[in-house]
């Protein structure tokens, strides 16, 4: 989902990154809980207390996504992994609840991390209290208590991509076993929360000028866009059925050796094809990046004997490599594909390209299924 994260190492068996952006939240709940605890103590010890606590919150918020990915997993739903960026954490799921009742159950286990995490917290300050109530650890303590609470109350909010999104979703899912309405709903509501929190922190911005009223703008605008993206990929979830990536990619791609100048690229086979985006191999024939005529286009002429391919080719995402046998509504849910810019590559785990998929072959199986017509197409004889 984002890029330029760096890997953090695993916990539990899931793999952790962050994103630069989750250096910012540290700083920024240092701030504020530096200013909270202002005056319980010395500057020196109110600070480093911010920070300890800055760092101890964002575990929280990791402990929270930790949760959900376990349960997940548990359930047999696969896990790509957690990442921390600028709105706290997210879970990459890859798979989907095979029930409402699992669902459900991924769902809550976040929020109801989060509402522990406050009780241990809370209860870890009453014990302070009771030796000195006026310390800066009781008062930072109470303040994590608080957050992890407001955070699990949050998150509990009824519109998708929040947890309470998901219960709403697996809740209309069990009443009516609808998955793709109950998705809909939840994405729809989502998108009016999404609204409402943005339309409120604009009220909030201009009435008091507080800048607390940004944050809650981001928030919504975040939520509102994800709640869409949800949106369409319910849609194509419902379209796309249980074709395979086999099905619909081309086979045997013209595949591009990192390696290459780019002189030796405009004077290969490339340039006599009618394709736009191609995948890039690195020495045993594995995709690792892609690259679209546009990519080279925007290179200056003078630039191209000094630069290869890997220098220009955009490296594919680990979702953005699929398996053959993988239902191209999960890849399609994960990769975002720009028409004439990306493309999925095909391959098995550190194996050589089997084929492609572009944004033109996902919007045709799309177009191929609201007509009525079966996905994987085969070209007729022309004799
Ligand atoms: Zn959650």
């Amino acid at each position: 989902m984002l890029k330029a994260t760096f890997p953090l190492g695993r916990i539990a068996g899931v793999q952790v990154a962050a994103h630069w952006s989750a250096l910012v939240t540290v700083a920024l709940f240092a701030w504020v809980l530096g200013v909270y605890l202002s005056g319980t103590g010395s500057t020196a010890t109110v600070w480093i207390t911010a920070i300890a606590g800055a760092i101890a919150l964002v575990a929280c918020l990791l402990a929270h996504e930790l949760a959900h990915s376990l349960v997940a997993r548990r359930d047999g739903v696969q896990v790509q992994g957690i990442t921390l960026w600028l709105l706290g954490g997210v879970s990459e799921l890859s798979g989907e609840p095979r029930d409402a009742r699992s669902d459900l159950r991924i769902a809550l286990a976040g929020p109801g991390t989060s509402l522990l995490l406050a009780a241990v917290a809370g209860t870890a300050a009453m014990l302070t209290a009771l030796v000195s109530p006026d310390s800066t650890l009781t008062a930072a303590l109470g303040w994590l208590a608080i957050v992890n609470a407001v955070l699990a109350v949050f998150n509990l909010l009824p519109g998708a991509p929040l947890d309470g999104g998901r219960v709403l979703r697996a809740i209309i899912w069990w009443r009516t076993g609808d998955r793709l309405r109950a998705e809909t709903h939840a994405a729809r509501s989502g998108q009016i929360l999404g609204f409402a929190l943005g339309a409120l922190g604009f009220a909030e911005f201009i009435a008091i000028g507080h800048l607390g009223g940004v944050w809650l703008m981001l928030l919504g605008w975040f939520l509102y866009t994800a709640a869409h993206t949800e949106l369409v990929l319910s849609g194509l979830r419902h379209r796309l059925g249980d074709t395979r990536i086999r099905e619909v990619m081309t086979p045997n791609p013209l595949a591009i050796p990192a390696d290459w100048p780019i002189p030796a690229l405009l004077a290969s086979d490339a340039v006599h094809t009618r394709h736009r985006v191609f995948p890039v191999t690195d020495r045993t024939g594995h995709p690792i990046a892609v690259l679209a005529w546009s990519d080279v286009a925007a290179l200056p002429e003078s630039a191209r004997h000094t630069t290869r391919v890997d220098d220009i080719a955009r490296r594919l995402p680990p979702g953005a490599i699929a398996g053959p046998d993988e239902r191209l509504a999960d890849v399609a849910a994960r990769a975002v594909l720009r028409p004439n810019l990306d493309a999925l590559a095909v391959a098995d785990p550190a194996g050589p390209l089997l084929g492609i998929v572009t944004a033109t072959d996902l919007v045709l199986a799309c177009n191929r299924s609201a007509l009525g017509l079966p996905i994987p197409y085969s070209p007729k004889n022309s004799r």
